[in-house]
């Protein structure tokens, strides 16, 4: 026993100055780097059967929060590539998925606070260098002509430049443009298989606002956008297997506006009530999951979102067993013919 153990030790101490001597040579440092390279760049085998599947890639809201990018979900079938939503930080969270980028079929945008559009340019960009073989549409209700134009123009320069450095035969100047599709609720997609259905939601005073469901090979998804739960949207969540939806824990947004409140910080404070009327508070989201014919609901865009488990137990304070929270980089699985629901946490 005692014999085995040294000759344990004798190994691991052997291995531990090979590793060593690996990191501290140049040439070691060399060959680990291609190595991860490698795999970094790998793109995911997975995405390539019959499921539909959820990357989410960013599931804060406004209020900030280091570990989190702001409103955006990923559809992704074998055929097909859509974002809903393109908040801050969310191009991260798609880069570090290795999803191909150069399949982005479209982003669909459900609104156009600034949580939802801001990573628009990263996603262009990225797309286009990666060989993208048509302009990126952005879909939307009514305005999305206005942000596109806009956006269009604010990176013009940024084309020019890329353009200039690599050559027009890597990155087309007309690949580079953004093009902007007005949705109404309705089909929006219909392609393959996958149906992309947008539905009128209630985020007064921004009107006109939309949330989409997504069907395909018989599974279905809705992430909702920024909405109060309104019997319109317990209706069109009725017997779906996914619902992401926003969400706002009002104990939670209370306590804090009482707190910076006292600490003298009345414009934070004001800005703290304001918010409550137009969200979905996790109080109402509790009688839409209970629904019994939807067999998973999702909270994103949380509000604010949960820093610890304490606040992760407030924000899941009176709902049912089948809502989540979700967290950045975290898929959603349904394979089709199937009543399953796959969650990988990141
Ligand atoms: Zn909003
Ligand atoms: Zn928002």
């Amino acid at each position: 026993m005692k014999k085995t153990f040294s000759i344990f030790m004798i190994i691991a101490a052997g291995l531990l100055l090979v590793s060593a001597s690996i990191v501290n040579s140049e040439k070691g440092q060399d060959f680990l780097f291609q190595r991860l390279v490698k795999v970094v760049m790998t793109p995911p085998a997975d995405i390539d059967d019959d499921s539909l599947r959820i990357f989410v890639c960013g599931s804060s809201s406004p209020l900030l929060d280091l570990n989190r990018a702001q409103a955006c979900i990923a559809v992704v079938t074998r055929d097909h590539f859509y974002i809903v939503d393109a908040g801050a930080g969310s191009m991260r969270n798609l880069g570090d998925s290795r999803l191909p980028m150069q399949r982005l079929d479209g982003i669909l945008l459900t609104h156009f606070h600034s949580d939802h559009i801001a990573a628009i340019p990263d996603m262009n960009l990225n797309s286009w260098a990666q060989g993208r073989p048509a302009p990126l549409t952005v879909y939307g209700p009514a305005g999305v002509a206005t942000v596109v134009a806009g956006l269009n123009q604010a990176y013009q320069l940024d084309r020019q430049y890329r353009v200039a450095h690599h050559g027009a035969d890597l990155l087309p100047v007309e690949l580079g443009k953004l093009a902007a599709e007005v949705v109404d609720p309705g089909v929006v997609v219909e392609q393959d298989g996958l149906t992309i259905t947008a539905f009128a939601v209630d985020h007064e005073p921004v009107s006109p606002a939309v949330g989409y469901r997504i069907d395909y090979r018989g599974r279905s998804v809705v992430v909702s956008g920024d909405t109060i739960v309104t019997d319109e949207i317990i209706a069109v969540t009725r017997n779906v297997d996914l619902v992401l939806i926003d969400a706002l824990s009002l104990p939670i947004v209370k306590a804090l506006e009482r707190t910076v409140g006292e600490l003298g910080m009345d414009r934070n404070a004001r800005i703290l009530h304001d918010i409550q009327d137009y969200h979905a508070l996790t109080s109402d989201i509790a009688a839409l999951a209970s629904q019994g014919s939807i067999k998973q609901v999702a909270l994103y865009h949380m509000v604010p979102p949960p820093r610890n488990y304490v606040m992760e137990k407030i924000f899941l304070r009176g709902l049912p067993e089948n809502v989540v929270l979700t967290e950045d980089r975290m898929w959603f699985t349904l394979p089709a013919g199937s009543n399953e629901i796959e969650v990988r946490f990141p």
